[in-house]
């Protein structure tokens, strides 16, 4: 299993001692399950699971449970990492876990789709109880999957990214691309040195990350002028009524551009001519194949791992900066960790509060990334993999683990 963090680099920026390394090379545990569900008269769905804890050194295992035909042990394990990362740059208290269910869940009725996350929990029943593993949307799955299995754990504090009417928090699930979209501004005036009214944007993916991304930085200024989702993409050098794109995927599951946006496909969307490119959808987008087209100058990553090592060393020497997903994508995690408070201590928080919150956090980790890779001169993507490693691996050490 090839790891996230390049430890040889990040080894010139913190002390990372060898028996830390070595931990840190393999998930601390990693469960392989078979959902089955009765389906009919002589029916029965099957479903491989995955449930990897990768590194609970600094907390609980956080981590989003993706649904989707395509999800494997090792891209579980892999998802997993990047939460220990995650969680440790933006100092929120948790470890780092993820889970995945192989299965098509846009083709499963909501009664079967219900019944899947019964018999997950049902799996992991005691891990969520106990409050080990915690739980929230990713991709392919949604708020009211998290209410279906907060509802049968007898609502247990650990279930986040569930729906406000159901104990959930409000702006949680805006939170991932809001998080985006305030990196992106952050970065904007930073690197680019521009104005946002004066900025362009290309979004790949339209779901809960990318939409929203979208959305807070049209309301902000800037035009968004391409947008794609797994079916289709649309470009209008003029800019996209990101509302109607939104209405549309709320209405349909896709998004439908009725102006005079021309079709492209989510290839052509990485090489168009944008200032800012958010890719928001599946991981290794950006290859040795796609990165020599980018024309952006900057690449907010919404999604988890959309840039492969080649293409960010073709990316690099070409002086595109990227912000890197475990610091551009953290607003999902920092807003479960208020949910999972709340939920403790009974307060509320209001959705202004959360932004302000979470801005305040992404705010701290960016500043932080900002000035160790200016003062060592490396990309963000490294300081802020040494940002993180560096907690984590103090964590272990007062622990006692190494
Ligand atoms: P989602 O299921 O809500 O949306 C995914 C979007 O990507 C949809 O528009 C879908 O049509 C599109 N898509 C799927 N496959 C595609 C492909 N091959 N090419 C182009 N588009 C494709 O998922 P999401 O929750 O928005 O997650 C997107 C990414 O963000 C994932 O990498 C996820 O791990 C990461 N992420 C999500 C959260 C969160 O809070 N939801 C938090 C952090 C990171």
């Amino acid at each position: 299993m090839v790891s996230s963090v390049d430890f040889e680099k990040v080894s010139g920026l913190v002390d990372v001692p060898e028996n830390a390394a070595k931990l840190l090379s393999r998930a601390e545990r990693q469960q392989i399950l078979t959902l089955t569900l009765r389906t009919g008269h002589d029916e029965v769905l099957f479903a491989d699971a995955y449930v990897v804890y990768y590194n609970t050194s600094r907390g609980p295992a956080k981590g989003g449970i993706r649904i989707s035909p395509a999800v494997t042990l090792e891209e579980t394990i892999d998802l997993a990492e990047r939460m220990v990362w995650k969680t440790a740059l933006v100092k929120i208290p948790f470890g780092g876990g993820k889970s995945g269910i192989c299965v098509d869940a846009e083709k499963l009725d909501m009664f079967v789709r219900t019944g899947l996350m019964h018999e997950f929990v049902h799996l992991i029943y005691a891990d969520l109880e106990d409050g080990a593993y915690i739980p929230a949307p990713d991709l392919g799955s949604r708020p009211s999957d998290m209410a279906a299995i907060y509802g049968q754990t007898h609502m247990t504090t650990s279930v986040t990214g569930k729906p406000p009417r159901v104990g959930g928090l409000p702006g949680r699930k805006e939170a991932t691309g809001r998080g985006v979209a305030y990196s992106a501004r952050r970065a904007i005036e930073d690197v680019l040195k521009q104005d946002i009214t004066k900025t362009t944007v290309a979004v790949q993916g339209f779901g809960n990350v990318g939409s929203w991304a979208a959305q807070f930085l049209s309301d902000w200024g800037a035009r968004v002028v391409a947008v794609s989702d797994a079916q289709a993409g649309y470009h209008n050098p003029k800019g996209l009524d990101i509302d109607a794109l939104r209405a549309s995927a709320d209405r349909t599951g896709l998004i439908q551009e009725s102006g005079n946006a021309e079709t492209i496909s989510n290839d052509e969307l990485l090489g168009l001519e944008a200032d800012v490119l958010v890719p928001a959808a599946v991981e290794n987008v950006l290859t040795a194949e796609t990165a020599p087209k980018v024309k952006a100058r900057l690449v907010v990553e919404g999604a988890n791992g959309p840039t492969t090592p080649e293409a960010d060393e073709i990316l690099e020497s070409a002086g595109v900066v990227a912000v890197p997903d475990i610091l551009a994508n953290a607003g999902g995690v920092i807003a479960s960790y208020i949910e999972w408070r709340n939920a403790k201590s009974g307060s509320i928080t209001d959705r202004e509060e959360v932004f302000e919150s979470l801005e305040t956090v992404i705010g701290r980790a960016y500043d932080e990334v900002m000035a160790l890779a200016g003062s060592r001169k490396v990309s963000l993507r490294l300081a802020a993999q040494a940002v993180a490693v560096e907690e984590v691996v103090g964590a272990m050490q007062d622990r006692g683990w190494v």
